[in-house]
């Protein structure tokens, strides 16, 4: 049986679409190689979004090439975004790559290698799949033991920030039926899964395709729900009562309607945390991003969010050394990490990406500014983090346990409700892997808590796995 390995660059988004991969040749007949030096089918699957993606993915190419070189039939293929990015121009620069597989093109993995195996030159396919989309259905693992997954409900962007490449890797939007998001949701669980997290590149412009996305406001709001994102939500928890939470990255400002602040008050199964990216606190700067809100509005939403889920944290995307920004824009932003209070940030200093608007936008700021901003924006989002976690202690959270930690600590890793990672001590001979457990709180970290196992009378045992009574929103286990 030929033995494939899959290396991945980047982003979570990228992991889905590795995964997809994987399922796609184990269900062609393959089977995973433990190390790149047995593999028969090497493929190294692209991220654009992390800077010099492109470099990394020459040198990690050169890496690979003695592997080739060694056995002609080995078959090379680049896939993700920096392959839609390049297509034939990576070829062109490395001849020895077999196929260029653009994210809409996984499905034809499979015949493309049996076609270069058989000898046919290399080859790139980076179609996007506008008229006929297709999202390709998770089988869940049965020998991981996943409880979180990701499902996607669409793909592509039509918003055009500036720093951007996705709506050039990805296409424009396109969304999945409803009913298919749901039909996969339902496997997983049945599956044991019991966080999905919903993703797409402005995940909460999902509408169901063919309908409009501006339901009347006159529909009832079951009515209106059938169409928009809100109302996945609503059809989704309604529809997989085995699911303890449901996530959605990432939200795009914009979308943040009143459906959805209702949907976030009443359904439990949204947790009590929301990812909203804002890239900067600088209307200036908003503008020559082109992010089409100003900082006030951003800030009225996520005050919205906080009133309609008391207790709800949040966090962000930002982007320190945009063209042009100055102390001051910077300092805009500053003040908006305080007025919103976000508990955790994934920041990064701009560096131009190939074939985006900003790149005619002249005015750098300094490697040295940038460093700086960065420093000081972390700064305060990690003093805002800090008392967020120490003002946990002594409380009892809801944690969704994931598995045991990494090493050999015999602790167990999950997530609470508002998203804060636990590391967490169960009681002797006990495996709540899968469960909602109860965790008192008894010191923080860095960027995480310590904590362990309450009310341990209904706790199950390692080995085959028990439900929990308490707590237990009763996935199947
Ligand atoms: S909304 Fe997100 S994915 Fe779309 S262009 Fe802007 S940054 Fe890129």
């Amino acid at each position: 049986m030929k033995q494939y390995f899959v290396q991945t660059f980047g982003c979570q988004m990228n992991v889905h679409d590795s995964r997809r991969i994987e399922e796609v040749l184990l269900a062609s007949g393959f089977r995973e190689a433990s190390e790149p030096a047995l593999a028969d089918l090497l493929v190294v699957n692209t991220c654009s979004v992390r800077e010099k993606a492109e470099h990394k993915l020459m040198s990690l190419l050169g890496t690979f090439r003695p592997f080739k070189e060694a056995r002609p039939g080995l078959v090379l293929a680049v896939a993700g975004c920096v392959a839609q990015q390049e297509g034939d121009r990576l070829l062109r620069k490395a001849p020895f790559v077999d196929i260029v597989l653009g994210p809409d093109n996984i499905p034809e993995l499979p015949a493309l290698v049996r076609e270069a195996e058989q000898g046919a030159p290399p080859i790139t396919r980076t179609v996007f799949d506008m008229d006929d989309p297709h999202f390709l259905r998770a089988k869940p693992h049965p020998d991981r033991r996943e409880v979180t997954a990701y499902v996607t409900v669409m793909k592509g962007c039509d918003e055009r920030c500036t720093f951007c490449l996705v709506p050039y890797t990805r296409g424009s939007e396109r969304y999945r039926p409803a009913d298919e998001i749901v039909g996969e949701i339902q496997d997983l669980v049945a599956g044991a899964v019991r966080e999905i997290t919903l993703r797409g590149q402005t995940v909460n412009s999902w509408h169901e395709p063919g309908a409009e996305a501006e339901a009347s406001k006159a529909e009832s709001r079951t009515a209106a729900s059938t169409s928009r994102f809100a109302g996945l939500l609503w059809r989704i928890a309604n529809e997989v009562p085995g699911l303890a939470r449901l996530r959605y990255t990432s939200p795009h400002p914009r979308h943040i309607t009143a459906e959805l602040l209702a949907a976030h008050a009443e359904l439990e199964v949204l947790p009590s945390h929301v990812h909203l990216p804002v890239q900067s606190g600088s209307d200036r700067v908003l503008r020559r991003m082109a992010r089409r809100y100003t900082a006030e509005e951003y800030i009225a939403r996520t005050d919205a969010l906080k009133q309609a889920k008391p207790g709800l944290t949040l966090s962000a995307d930002f982007i320190v050394g945009f063209p042009g920004e100055t102390e001051e824009d910077f300092e805009q932003t500053v003040d908006l990490v305080r007025r919103v209070g976000f508990v955790a940030a994934f920041a990064f200093k701009y560096s131009p990406r190939p074939y985006t608007p900003a790149l005619k936008l002249r005015d750098e700021v300094s490697e040295e500014a940038k460093d700086d901003r960065l420093a000081r924006l972390f700064a305060v989002v990690d003093e805002q983090q800090q008392a967020h976690l120490q003002s946990l202690v002594g409380q009892e959270l809801q944690v969704l346990v994931e598995g045991p930690s990494p090493g050999d600590t015999g602790r167990f890793t999950g997530r609470s409700q508002r998203n804060e990672i636990v590391h967490l001590i169960a009681p002797e001979g006990v495996d709540p892997t899968g469960h909602l457990v109860a965790v008192t709180i008894d010191k923080p970290y860095r960027h995480s808590l310590s904590g362990y196992m309450s009310g341990a009378g209904a706790l199950p045992e390692r080995g085959p796995r028990r439900r929990l009574s308490v707590l237990d929103a009763g996935g199947a286990s």
